[in-house]
């Protein structure tokens, strides 16, 4: 029962942060967006970050230097691998010691899993504020400020609060926040 109450606890609050998202960007979801809505098939929905491709600038080239620089992603591979044991250890736990059906299992798991995926995405936010901090470094605020302002125009400005339970990268408008102390795009 409790398992039936939390799914449409999730469904109704997805569909808030889905409303509210669409209210403040002025923008179509899509198909996409009737998607995120639905237990376990919104873990598996892409969500389209770009209208259009950025050009690859001197700071993003720098950036990516800062991600090999500083193991980011060997520390976010380790994190994953961490997320699997644990959640490998509760779905077993489920299935062997409370005698859920596969089903009810895979359902708790999906719930389970939401707060970590949250978690997951601000330690990924802060790699990339962090891999900003180094290019920025590198490349000076004239060169920042531009590629900001074409990151700007090419993604598609989502919300903070919408980005940070969809993304694992920060919106420019953060970004730029962070860095140049003043907001480009973005809402
Ligand atoms: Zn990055």
């Amino acid at each position: 029962m409790l398992l039936y109450i939390l799914l449409c606890l999730e469904i109704a609050l997805r569909t808030v942060l889905e409303i509210r998202e669409r209210r403040i960007t002025q923008m179509r979801g899509g198909v996409f967006a009737v998607l995120r809505l639905i237990p376990l098939v919104n873990d598996i929905v892409p969500l389209p970050e770009n209208r259009k491709e950025p050009q690859k600038s001197q700071f993003v080239e720098k950036h990516e230097e800062g991600h090999r620089v500083l193991r980011h992603s060997v520390l976010r591979n380790l994190m994953k691998v961490a997320f699997l044991m644990v959640a490998v250890w509760f779905f077993s736990a489920m299935v062997v010691r409370w005698n859920a059906s596969f089903i009810e299992a895979v359902l708790w798991l999906h719930l389970a899993a939401i707060p970590f995926k949250w978690f997951f995405n601000w330690y990924c936010w802060n790699q990339e504020f962090e891999a900003d901090a180094y290019a920025f470094k590198e490349v000076g605020k004239q060169k920042a400020k531009a590629a900001m302002q074409e990151l700007a125009e090419c993604e598609i400005p989502y919300t903070k609060l919408f980005a940070s339970v969809y993304r694992e990268h920060p919106t420019v408008a953060l970004r730029s926040q962070r860095i140049l102390k003043k907001v480009i795009g973005g809402r």
